[in-house]
């Protein structure tokens, strides 16, 4: 159960939105008031410090943009978050009383940082959208949790930001959605608010819808979006921003499942579904125990005959085979790679052992 101050009436979806950049204060005022007046909108986002991969990108407006956000706070009667990535950085939000903060997926990799900006937040009132760190390491989206957890901030004042991970595998998206670590993370920490961010996900205008409605089907409380007030002019992230007009009709042709129904035919058929799922998941699992059985005797054979463990021409054969079949079996070739490998390698556990013990 999601208990947040972000969503005091439990408001599904929680809208945030704005432009990844303040540029100048008419381009982030127009854009927020066009925002506001969707009132589609919860919360206003705009990017002051942008961390940028190179240089000689645009970095921000920088100090002179706080003004401006207290500015379109004002104008619109909605709260304001900006990224921070320094206790200066919060000195600043906190000094130009803005709502809240987020922390960027390149600052999350870095603990001394967000101790620092932990340590900065503590005490003050604002809200704390976190970020997935770049690379799919769930301990460290954990561990920055954990770190304002430790110096105080109510639970209720954090929220969880999925943007993606940077892996080779992100094809056709910006970030590889990696959905399961989100799922993850909400295993562990159940009662923050999931939002997911289509905008870094996606990279792309055109594919934010199906992101958006992937994250509505797997129950996200929210959404983040970046909306400019012409998105082709934007300074950052030019291809993944909307006009709030077209964000708003994003919006509406977004359907939210609800969480939960009480229909008499649609709890007997979950209640089906799930038995049957739970007694393949057992079978699969006594397969692979008789499986792993096998590979103790061929440990045995080798053994006796003083033959190597690892016969990798025979491996990579049974790969060959086993993804042949990918689309007859309807498995995706990266799924059947995966268990693959996490069965070789506990037979090779296995034979392991034998040898050792024998
Ligand atoms: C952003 O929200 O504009 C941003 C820089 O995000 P991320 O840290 O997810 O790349
Ligand atoms: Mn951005």
């Amino acid at each position: 159960m999601v208990h947040s101050s972000l969503t005091p009436n439990g408001k599904r979806p929680l809208v945030i939105a704005g432009p990844c950049s303040a540029e100048s204060r008419e381009q982030l005022l127009e854009t927020c008031e066009r925002l506001a007046r969707t009132g589609m909108v919860d919360l206003l986002r705009a990017g002051l410090w942008k961390p940028r991969t190179r240089p000689d990108s645009f970095e921000g407006v920088g100090d002179r943009g706080l003004e401006w956000l207290r500015e379109a706070r004002e104008r619109t009667g909605l709260p304001v978050v900006t990224e921070v990535a320094s206790s200066r950085h919060v000195e600043g939000v906190l000094h130009h009383g803005l709502d809240g903060i987020w922390i960027g997926a390149r600052t999350t990799v870095n603990p001394f940082l967000v101790q620092e900006i932990a340590e900065a937040v503590a005490g003050s009132r604002l809200q704390v959208l976190i970020k997935n760190p770049m690379h799919p390491d769930v301990e460290l989206w954990a561990g920055a949790v954990e770190r304002f957890l430790k110096v105080g901030v109510p639970i209720t004042r954090l929220a969880l930001v999925h943007r993606g991970f940077s892996t080779s595998n992100h094809w056709p998206y910006r970030n590889d959605p990696m959905w399961h670590l989100a799922f993850d993370m909400r295993r562990r920490f159940p009662s923050l608010p999931l939002i997911c961010d289509p905008s870094h996900i996606a990279g792309d205008r055109a594919l934010l819808l199906e992101v958006a409605q992937r994250a509505a089907n797997l129950n996200f409380d929210g959404l983040i979006i970046e909306s400019h007030r012409s998105p082709d002019e934007a300074l950052s992230d030019a291809r993944q921003q909307i006009t709030p007009e077209t964000l708003s009709r994003l919006l509406q042709s977004v359907s939210w499942p609800s969480q939960c129904s009480l229909d008499a035919e649609y709890l007997r058929t979950l209640a089906a579904c799930r038995s049957e799922i739970d007694q393949l998941d057992a079978e699969i699992f006594d397969l692979l125990s008789r499986r792993m059985k096998v590979a103790d005797r061929i440990g045995r054979v080798k053994r006796e005959n003083d033959v190597m463990i690892l016969q990798s021409d025979r491996w990579a054969e049974v790969v060959k085979r086993i993804v042949a079949r990918s689309s007859e079996l309807r498995l995706s070739e990266h799924f059947l790679r995966t268990v693959l490998d996490a069965i070789h390698n506990e037979s090779i556990e296995h034979q392991g052992e034998v040898m050792r013990n024998e």
